[in-house]
């Protein structure tokens, strides 16, 4: 919008009160504020930012597909569902800007290596190991105040949220400032890892309670990706931490290398690996080892009530087409078929003992805090995000924060009473 005396572009003014209805604008030359409603943003906007229709637009906020929120006193669009090209936890931002960042792009799987790579690369494919922790998108906002240029760096967890937690840490684990600084354009997409988070709980010896790791740099607005040169070359620079790369390799030797890598990645304690084309031109693919979908079979069994079929069943599967694949001799698979069952049986027996002792069945996780108000916001984060934890305990720099995990609790408690399934 341009300010009618001026005729330069106007800011808004997100000191005021900006709503659904009405967005404040001022103009940085003459100091005129104006107000413009919803319906002329979003045609005269939105729509030429994004390439969506205003009624689309319209029509998303209406059935709650698309969130207004009031995030670190900058008025924010957020993306509960995907629509169009935007992803599911896309963000608009109307800062002095209007910035939008893109959610991260599903990742699909091949069940079997062989010959999906060779169906979906071209001519070659990087292997970068896939992190077993949670995804976050670190971003800068320009906001200024009283035309002083302030920037504000976030971290945002898949679905869009700002993250208290993880926009503390990731600043005390990088110097991202002049990064920032200097591409204030770019998007850093990485996994928070390490046993410390209250998230993904996994221990990788490299990183100990908490480490971050890069995987993807994203142009804000288009969500198009470095190469995977241009990625390591700028990280480097910056030195912030970049994910493993195993190795660049021609199409149709790529299966036979992931099954060498496969295994020793399993025998690690390692996750998987993430296959990707060097230009970033087409999607990448995503490939994990058996011991990671018994680990998450036995986690989620802890819990069966509470992880949804969906969960369980796409981790049996892959298992099924790996003993295909990857199992040479019947021992083999007799070995496969009994982790399978052991992470099945043993961790819902020991939840149905707990709860029938009287026990609630619950899951700690410590984190690293500078003070207990840190822990205090955390966790009421969590419960504004709908989780149900509580604070423990915060002592010596550590807060233990728990999930209570109730319809585990509930289920299991009505069957040892008699309950009929
Ligand atoms: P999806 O992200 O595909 O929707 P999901 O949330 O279940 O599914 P995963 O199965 O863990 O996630 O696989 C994809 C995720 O893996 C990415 O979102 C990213 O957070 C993480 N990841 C870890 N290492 C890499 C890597 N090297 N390249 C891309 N993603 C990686
Ligand atoms: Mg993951």
């Amino acid at each position: 919008m341009k300010c009618p005396e001026c005729d330069i572009k106007m800011k808004l003014d997100w000191k005021k009160d900006n709503s659904l209805t009405n967005f404040f604008y001022f103009c940085p030359e003459c100091d005129l504020r104006s107000r413009i409603s919803i319906e002329n943003f979003l045609d005269e906007q939105l729509h030429q930012l994004l390439g969506i229709k205003a009624h689309k637009l319209e029509e998303g906020i209406k059935k709650g597909n698309i969130k207004f929120y009031h995030s670190l006193d900058i008025p924010k669009l957020q993306f509960k569902k995907s629509m169009g090209k935007m992803e599911e936890g896309t963000v608009i931002y109307l800062s002095n800007a209007i910035e939008v960042i893109r959610g991260f792009p599903k990742i699909r799987r091949t069940l079997l290596l062989s010959p999906a790579l060779e169906k979906h690369f071209s001519d070659y494919v990087a292997i970068e190991e896939k992190m077993n922790g949670y995804n976050v998108r670190l971003a800068c906002l320009e906001c200024s105040a009283d035309s002083k240029k302030d920037l504000k760096i976030i971290a945002l967890t898949r679905g869009g949220f700002v993250c208290p937690f993880t926009t503390k840490k990731a600043q005390e684990l990088m110097e991202l400032t002049d990064f920032f600084n200097d591409n204030p354009n770019l998007v850093i997409c990485g996994e928070m890892i390490g046993t410390k988070n209250p998230y993904v709980s996994h221990y990788y010896k490299e990183v100990g309670d908490l480490g971050f790791k890069v995987f993807d740099i994203r142009k804000k607005i288009s969500n198009h990706p470095l190469t995977l040169e241009k990625k390591r070359k700028l990280l480097q620079k910056y030195e912030i931490p970049v994910v493993k790369l195993y190795g660049i390799f021609p199409v149709e030797k790529t299966s036979q290398k992931i099954k060498e890598i496969i295994k020793q990645v399993g025998e690690q304690g390692r996750e998987g690996v993430v296959m990707k084309d060097p230009k970033m031109e087409l999607a990448p693919l995503k490939y994990t080892s058996s011991p990671a979908h018994i680990r998450e079979i036995e986690y989620a069994f802890n819990f069966p009530f509470d992880f949804g079929r969906p969960f369980l069943f796409s981790r049996v599967i892959r298992e099924g087409f790996q003993a295909y694949e990857l199992d040479d001799s019947p021992e083999e698979i007799k070995q496969r078929a009994h982790r399978l069952g052991e992470a099945i049986i043993y961790p819902m027996l020991k939840t149905i003992k707990l709860i029938a002792e009287g026990k609630t069945a619950v899951e700690d996780t410590t984190i690293k805090v500078n003070n207990l108000d840190e822990a205090e916001e955390f966790v009421r984060y969590l419960q504004a995000m709908g989780v149900n934890a509580v604070l423990v305990e915060c002592e010596n720099g550590e807060a233990i924060i728990r999930r209570i995990h109730q319809s585990t609790n509930d289920k299991i408690t009505n069957y040892l009473k008699g309950g009929l399934y």
